[in-house]
C-alpha cells in the first residue's frame, strides 16, 4: 500500500492550461483550474496536498508574477504556488530551444524532483502523488504513463472563453466571444 502521508504533488502548466491570452495580453483564466487551485490551496492547509508547483516555458518573468498575484487576490491566499519553474531557470536553460517557439523545452520528473528539493519536501513514491495539468503532452506525462499512472497526466483543452476574466479584460473578451459565437459557460462558485 502506498504510504500518502505526505500528501499530492500538483504540478500546472500556465498558457492554455491555467490561462489564456487575447490579441491584447490581457489575461483570461479558466475557471475550472481556478477551481481546482481553489480547493488545492485548502487541501495544502489540511496537508493533503503537498506542493502547489508552476512548471512553464513561458519565459516572460514580469507576466509570470502578474498572473501569480491576481491568482493568489482571487483565492485569498498568500502564495498559491509554492515553486516557479520558467523556462528562463537555470535548470532549465541547457534543454535546446532551437525553434525558437513556445513548448519547445520538455518538462520531466527531474524538473518536479528539483522543485521538491527546493522546498524541502520528500520526493518519495513521487509518481503516485503526481498530477500533472497540461494542455500539451511532455516527456513528464509519458514518463507517468510508463510509470503506470496514466490518469495522473490531466490533458488541459483549450480555449475556455467565456470562463474567468479580470475587470479590465471582461469588454476585450466580450467582443472576441461575440465575435467568435462561442457561449458563455455559467461559473458556480
Ligand atoms: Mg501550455
Amino acid at each position: 500500500m502506498i504510504d500518502m502521508r505526505e500528501g499530492w504533488i500538483l504540478v500546472f502548466d500556465l498558457d492554455q492550461t491555467i490561462t489564456a491570452c487575447d490579441d491584447d495580453n490581457n489575461v483570461e483564466f479558466n475557471q475550472i483550474i481556478v477551481n481546482i487551485l481553489k480547493g488545492a490551496v485548502k487541501d495544502r492547509e489540511k496537508g493533503v496536498v503537498s506542493a502547489i508547483f508552476l512548471l512553464t516555458n513561458n519565459a516572460d518573468g514580469k507576466y509570470i508574477e502578474q498572473v501569480h498575484n491576481e491568482l493568489n487576490i482571487i483565492l485569498e491566499t498568500s502564495n498559491v504556488f509554492d515553486y516557479i519553474l520558467d523556462a528562463n531557470h537555470p535548470i532549465r536553460s541547457h534543454m535546446p530551444d532551437v525553434r525558437h517557439i513556445r513548448n519547445a523545452k520538455q518538462k520531466t520528473i527531474a524538473d518536479v524532483e528539483f522543485m521538491l528539493h527546493q522546498v524541502k519536501k520528500t520526493t518519495k513514491n513521487l509518481v503516485h502523488r503526481l498530477l500533472f495539468f497540461d494542455d500539451q503532452e511532455h516527456v513528464l506525462s509519458q514518463q507517468l504513463k510508463s510509470a503506470g499512472k496514466p490518469q495522473h497526466f490531466i490533458h488541459v483543452n483549450p480555449p475556455f472563453l467565456g470562463t474567468f476574466q479580470t475587470n479590465s479584460t471582461k469588454s476585450t473578451t466580450r467582443r472576441r466571444r461575440k465575435s467568435l459565437g462561442t457561449r458563455k459557460i455559467r461559473v458556480t462558485s
